[in-house]
């Protein structure tokens, strides 16, 4: 087509589009027309919704690969699992990973025959992926913030005959690409930085294998997990802002971790930014950005819900990603980390005053 012609037709769409509104629309809809032949856009809404496909363009766009859409992060890391795996199979998990995904595991999938092996994210590779059908990856690992190589092990995996399922809840698209790096599977929660506002949860799983896709997506469709139109509206707008946020937030983890570490109250910082982070030079190669989280040590228990509770700009609370900064000890949920040991996720606000508040608190511990 030439040049003239695709402005004349771009020039026409606009006209078309006059007075329609901007943002796209919400869908709160169980039932649709369905006259006759029952082949349709929508059909039912546990099956179809056309809000929930704007939001999976979105994430396709962000993934480079076609997404589909859960209610939580955990709907989507269940549908890979339940999806792919049946009795027989052998799953590998890193036990140093978000612990409900290993509960997940250990509780329902043994129960139906699946065998389920951990290993420590450091030293993953050690002992090797064979007989494996799915090994699941999560890195930077949380919250030790351990950094293991993607592209080692998705060839690993798949010269042993299995698959490669990535948890890129911590970095988002914007900050590292498992699929480009040769992984099989992308799975998220949403809830966190793409969200971004701390009001909702939401997940998705990218694949670029549509057989598996489509597996995940039947899963859905029948077990039922399917995301609330509302929470899927909410999740486009976050996604929308989602690299300036996250821009924001990696450069402000990147001063503020680095302040952290030259602070005498604190014993011991992990940021895979840190020069000398015994990750910085995996982190450098396979991530685009070092990301937000920050793993510091204090004294002790006592130390640390100090800092936690005093320092003003800091939300006491579980789950990091928000525009707030929040922190809290992950010892208390009984993670394999030093008592005094604190996750910070380092959210929106000015760097200077946010430094400034957490100064205040550590200097005053
Ligand atoms: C929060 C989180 C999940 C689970 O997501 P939900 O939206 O809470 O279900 C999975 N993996 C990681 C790494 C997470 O941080």
């Amino acid at each position: 087509m030439s040049d003239d012609k695709k402005a004349g037709e771009f020039l026409h769409l606009r006209e078309l589009m006059k007075g329609a509104p901007v943002p796209p629309p919400l869908v709160q809809a169980s039932m649709f027309h369905l006259p006759g032949d029952p082949q349709a856009a929508a059909t039912y809404g546990r099956a179809e919704n056309p809000t929930w496909e704007v939001v999976e363009a979105a994430l396709a766009h962000l993934e480079d690969a076609p997404a589909v859409l859960f209610p939580s992060g955990m709907a989507a890391i269940s549908s890979v699992f339940f999806a792919t795996l049946k009795a027989g199979s052998r799953a590998l998990l890193p036990s140093d990973g978000y612990y409900a995904t290993r509960v997940m595991a250990d509780t329902f999938l043994s129960a139906y025959g699946v065998e389920i092996v951990q290993r420590p994210t450091l030293g993953f590779a050690e002992g090797g992926f064979e007989g494996f059908d799915l090994v699941f990856v999560e890195t930077p690992s949380n919250p030790g913030l351990e950094v293991i190589d993607i592209a080692a092990v998705a060839e690993a995996v798949r010269a042993a005959g299995g698959m490669t399922v990535v948890d890129n809840t911590t970095m988002t698209p914007f900050g590292q690409r498992p699929l480009a790096l040769g992984a099989d599977v992308v799975v998220a929660s949403d809830t966190k930085a793409p969200g971004g506002h701390s009001d909702l949860l939401m997940g998705h799983v990218a694949c670029r294998d549509e057989a598996v896709l489509a597996r995940v997506r039947d899963w859905r469709k029948f077990a039922g997990a399917i995301p609330g139109p509302m929470e899927a509206w909410l999740l486009h707008r976050g996604l929308e802002t989602l690299e300036v946020r996250f821009d924001r937030m990696c450069r402000s983890a990147e001063a503020i971790a680095a302040r952290l570490q030259a602070h005498g109250t604190v014993a011991d910082v992990r940021f895979p930014g840190l020069p000398d982070d015994p990750s910085h030079a995996l982190a450098a190669k396979q991530m685009q950005r070092f990301g937000f989280l920050i793993h510091l040590t204090l004294a002790d228990a006592e130390a640390a819900e100090a800092f936690i509770d005093t320092c003003a700009l800091l939300q006491p609370a579980t789950s990091f990603g928000g525009i707030h900064s929040s922190a809290e000890r992950r010892a208390r949920w009984g993670d394999d980390v030093a008592p005094g040991a604190v996750r910070l996720s380092v959210g929106c606000e000015p760097v200077e005053a946010l430094w400034e508040a957490m100064n205040a608190a550590l200097s005053a511990l």
